[in-house]
């Protein structure tokens, strides 16, 4: 916050305002270059896919009796890559509506073990197909005021990751607890980890601790930046604790109550 005041009575208020104006530079230019920074990351994460469609439908055009084989895997090759620019779009878009401040919040009173199981209900097929065991343990039955729409993204996100960046056998273990105060959800999972330097980084827009494992499984690297905002409506908080392979645990805690701010 920047309190300038307009009255100057002295040179020494005067020193102050100039620190004050300062600051406030300083803080538009941060703002600024972040912003830069993420509109340069968007074209070059759109322009990746774009890139390849030209490649495969320019040799698509110019080879003539090309074996149907091949015409085959270059047009799959292509639907992925529209997929791909789907799913980025479709993420930008979700970030876009979280960025708008919090009265966009469609706050109800429900169960979020209700909540869990629905999210849970859409993975276990994911899981299942890499052997990957998905077990939820709920302590108590948990109702609280949320976003169900931001609330089943940030939990869908966090129990998804879970299961991608685990190895074929493994596992996850989904716990929800509360207190008088706040719910609690515990996502622990026995997959690739995540390097300790890198633990801030993973919840910044498109970072990906490995690309190539993200591209494979059609990540964006937009997941946990829109968890995390999600999450900050909901005025809760989000820690991870992640050991390289041996696995990651995500833990939120998200108040009972929600309270909209200052009234
Ligand atoms: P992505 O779309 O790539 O999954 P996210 O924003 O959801 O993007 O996650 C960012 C990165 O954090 C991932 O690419 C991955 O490297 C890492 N990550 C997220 N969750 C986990 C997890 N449970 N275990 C290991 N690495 C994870």
């Amino acid at each position: 916050d920047f309190d300038v005041a307009l009255d100057i009575h002295s040179y020494s208020e005067l020193e102050s305002v100039s620190e004050s104006f300062n600051r406030m530079i300083g803080f538009i230019q941060e703002q600024d270059n972040a912003r830069q920074e993420f509109a340069s990351n968007v074209s070059h994460e759109l322009k990746t896919p774009l890139t390849s469609m030209k490649v495969l439908s320019d040799s698509l055009l110019s080879q003539e009796g090309m074996p149907e084989e091949l015409y085959r895997e270059f047009l799959g090759d292509i639907t992925s890559e529209i997929e791909r620019m789907t799913n980025i779009i479709n993420d930008l878009l979700s970030m876009a509506k979280l960025e708008k401040n919090s009265a966009d919040m469609t706050i109800v009173n429900i169960s979020i073990n209700e909540l869990l199981d629905g999210v849970l209900k859409r993975l276990r097929p994911i899981a299942a197909k890499r052997n990957i065991e998905l077990v939820y343990e709920s302590y108590r039955p948990v109702v609280a005021d949320v976003d169900e729409v931001k609330m089943s993204i940030a939990l869908n996100n966090l129990i998804e990751n879970a299961i991608k960046y685990n190895y074929d056998g493994g596992w996850v273990h989904v716990t929800l607890n509360a207190d008088h105060k706040f719910f609690y959800v515990r996502i622990q999972d026995s997959g690739v980890g995540i390097p300790e330097e890198l633990q801030d980084k993973i919840f910044e827009r498109f970072y990906r601790v490995d690309k190539a494992r993200s591209r494979e499984t059609g990540g964006t690297g937009l997941g946990l930046a829109l968890t995390r905002r999600a999450i900050l409506l909901h005025r809760g908080s989000i820690k991870v604790y992640s050991k390289e392979k041996e696995g990651t645990t995500f833990t939120i805690r998200i108040p009972l109550n929600y309270v909209t701010a200052e009234n």
